[in-house]
């Protein structure tokens, strides 16, 4: 093997995934080459701190995915300790404490010697962006898309929110989407109610029991898995279209109407 070559292979993302409040999910990101790490939105501080000191990784970066404090709350505090850099979303960097870099889609991160690619996924805020490290093959996605569903829309429309999922969607099949919630099983108890003729979903509605019962994660999920299972980003499939009655409408309305279905569900 060539140094060069075994460079390449030595430098990757190590990724620590901790369980943060109830339900959220906090992930710490490791490049060792570059001795930096991330942690990518600042839930539960105390998690984090116990993250640190568990991996041993000291604290440069924080990448805010949006503004909701369960994302940014514990901004200010860590800075504080760590004086780490924050970069955020341009279109919220007035609600993310202590940013330093803003940016929005079709920016690029640089994180030691690995690099993330920004996209703008707004709907549940205006402004959320997710971070793509292409080489990877891993998106942190904050609240926009969630194994098997996706955020609620607080801030932004329907189209918007598509939109935003479709970028999410184009992703190598392979990419494994690291969302910053346990949601999965609530979100498959509705989706078989707008899916149910989808085999491969029911097939992983019952997994996810078992993995829940046993008290395992289910996130990261992959594109490929979304892809094929979740409503949200199927609402130009014949089955979801034909469970809402929409056969042949506008991708944008019967993703409309199942996100609205879901906030009834
Ligand atoms: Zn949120
Ligand atoms: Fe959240």
């Amino acid at each position: 093997m060539t140094p060069t070559k075994e460079r390449a292979a030595m430098s990757r993302l190590e990724i620590y995934q901790f369980e943060a409040f109830d339900d959220n999910y906090g992930f710490l990101i490791h490049d060792a080459e570059a001795d930096v790490t991330a942690a990518i939105d600042t839930p539960d501080t105390p998690k984090i701190l116990a993250a640190l000191d568990k991996t041993g990784w000291r604290l440069s970066h924080i990448l805010n995915t949006h503004h909701h404090f369960d994302h940014a709350g514990g901004n200010l505090e860590l800075k504080e300790k760590f004086n780490c850099e924050i970069i955020g979303p341009t279109g919220e960097a007035d609600r993310i404490p202590g940013i330093d870099i803003k940016v929005d889609e079709g920016d690029t991160v640089a994180f030691g010697t690995r690099s993330a690619k920004v996209f703008n996924v707004g709907g549940h805020t205006l402004g959320h962006i997710a971070y793509w490290f292409e080489d990877d093959g891993a998106a942190f996605v904050g609240d926009a898309l969630f194994a098997l569903g996706c955020g609620r829309l607080f801030e932004g429309t329907p189209a918007q929110m598509w939109g935003s999922l479709q970028k999410l969607r184009a992703l190598p099949p392979s990419t494994k989407i690291y969302c910053a919630h346990e949601y999965t099983q609530s979100n498959a108890k509705f989706a078989v109610t707008v899916d149910p003729e989808n085999d491969e979903l029911l097939a992983r509605a019952a997994e996810i029991d078992a993995l829940r019962a046993r008290g395992a994660r289910t996130v990261p999920t992959t594109i490929e898995m979304e892809k094929a299972t979740n409503p949200f980003l199927r609402p130009d499939e014949p089955s979801v279209q034909r469970a809402v009655h929409m056969v042949g409408a506008d991708p944008v309305d019967v993703f409309a109407e199942v996100r609205r279905r879901k906030d009834h569900f």
